[in-house]
């Protein structure tokens, strides 16, 4: 692995100084009411956020949600109907993308694909007027931080694999020394394998160089494995921010639960389970989230909530085992270790302690 200095410093931008508070004390990025209209519709509603220096946020959210819509006019892009967006206390909703101290990486990349990995990585140091050999030197060191390394300096683009190009883009994004850079699923088009190894390396990327990543991805995975916080969104609102930890264990509302992953999810009025009709005194009324690896075969002696199930799927997933349960409640989903042996059509009685579980009211 390379060790590497934070790329850059960056010049001060008389833009960005003019509020008297301490930086400090200042988020990256205030939304603040925004809203994006088109027509009639709102893609985005009332978004208000505090985005801290140096932090991973990711947005995560269904198909047309509002994400790349929030992106766009974080990144100067496009503009919101109402409200503004500060950037460490600067008004900067109508200032232009690109005299911003920001930078996007795309899923599709946009790289010039006529030019070398080199001339693509240098060039906003040439828009920039760099001379030539120090372009040349930071070139170098991007390719470096990226775990390209200085060989591939000459090598076309065009010569590249999917997981080098975006890691081309990922230096040309840094080479501009943005403050905060923006990403739109910029791995989504990657194997699984190639993911995973990026999803590490962006995340150790964003440490070393102490930048604001904002991040969007349909990927719950992605989310939960690089951000310091996540922001759920739905029909243009923000519905919940968290920890991936607090997102994943104490979601909101069924939305959220249901969207971070396998769940399964017991209507509880009167304290009762409506449907085994059980008592879980413990638990207020509404709806109970039993995640996969809460729902195990349960013994005589187990005081946890007790039900029939029938197996009617095994699915083997390497270091463990998904199976799809009948029960009185519908199809369930449960998780075992890899060396459960249950198959389809056993009868086995499943359980789950209403303690270790998460309550939500609507
Ligand atoms: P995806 O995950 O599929 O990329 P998304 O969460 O990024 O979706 P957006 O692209 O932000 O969603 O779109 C949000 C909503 O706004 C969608 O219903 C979309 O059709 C609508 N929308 C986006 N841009 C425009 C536009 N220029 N004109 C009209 N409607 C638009």
């Amino acid at each position: 692995m390379t060790s590497i200095r934070p790329p850059f410093v960056i010049a001060a931008d008389p833009r960005m100084t003019k509020t008297a508070e301490p930086a400090q004390t200042q988020s990256a990025l205030s939304l603040i009411g925004l809203s994006r209209h088109f027509g009639t519709f709102k893609a985005l509603d009332s978004i208000s956020l505090e985005i801290e220096e140096g932090e991973f946020f990711t947005i995560v959210g269904p198909s047309g949600s509002g994400k790349t819509t929030m992106l766009r006019i974080l990144a100067g892009l496009d503009r919101p109907t109402q409200g503004s967006l500060l950037l460490r206390g600067t008004d900067i909703t109508d200032m232009p993308a690109n005299q911003r101290p920001t930078a996007m990486v795309f899923q599709s990349l946009a790289l010039f694909d006529h030019r070398s990995v080199g001339e693509n990585v240098e060039f906003a140091l040439k828009m920039r007027g760099m001379p030539k050999p120090e372009r040349r030197e930071k070139a170098f060191e991007l390719l470096d931080l990226v775990h390209l390394g200085r060989d591939y300096y000459n090598r076309a683009v065009t010569q590249c694999s999917g997981g080098e190009r975006q890691r081309v883009a990922l230096a040309r994004a840094l080479a501009s020394d943005p403050e905060i850079l923006f990403f739109d699923e910029p791995l989504s088009a990657l194997d699984y394998r190639l993911r995973k190894t990026l999803e590490v390396e962006l995340r150790e990327l964003q440490r070393r160089t102490g930048r604001t990543f904002v991040y969007i991805t349909h990927s719950l995975e992605e989310a939960m494995v690089m951000s310091d916080r996540i922001g759920i969104m739905r029909e243009g609102k923000l519905v919940q921010i968290g920890t991936p930890a607090e997102i994943y264990g104490q979601p909101k509302d069924r939305f959220v639960a249901r969207f971070m992953g396998e769940v399964n999810i017991f209507e509880v009025a009167d304290h009762r389970l409506v449907d085994f009709d059980a008592s879980v005194s413990t638990v207020k009324d509404g709806f109970l989230i039993v995640r996969p690896e809460m729902l195990h075969p349960a013994d005589a002696k187990d005081p946890d909530v007790h039900f029939d199930a029938t197996i009617a799927e095994v699915f083997r997933l390497g270091s463990r085992v998904q199976l799809h349960l009948e029960t009185a409640a519908g199809l369930l989903v449960s998780e075992q270790p890899a060396s459960c042996q249950l198959k389809p059509n056993d009868a086995v009685r499943f359980g789950f302690d209403p303690d270790q579980t998460h309550s939500v009211p609507e």
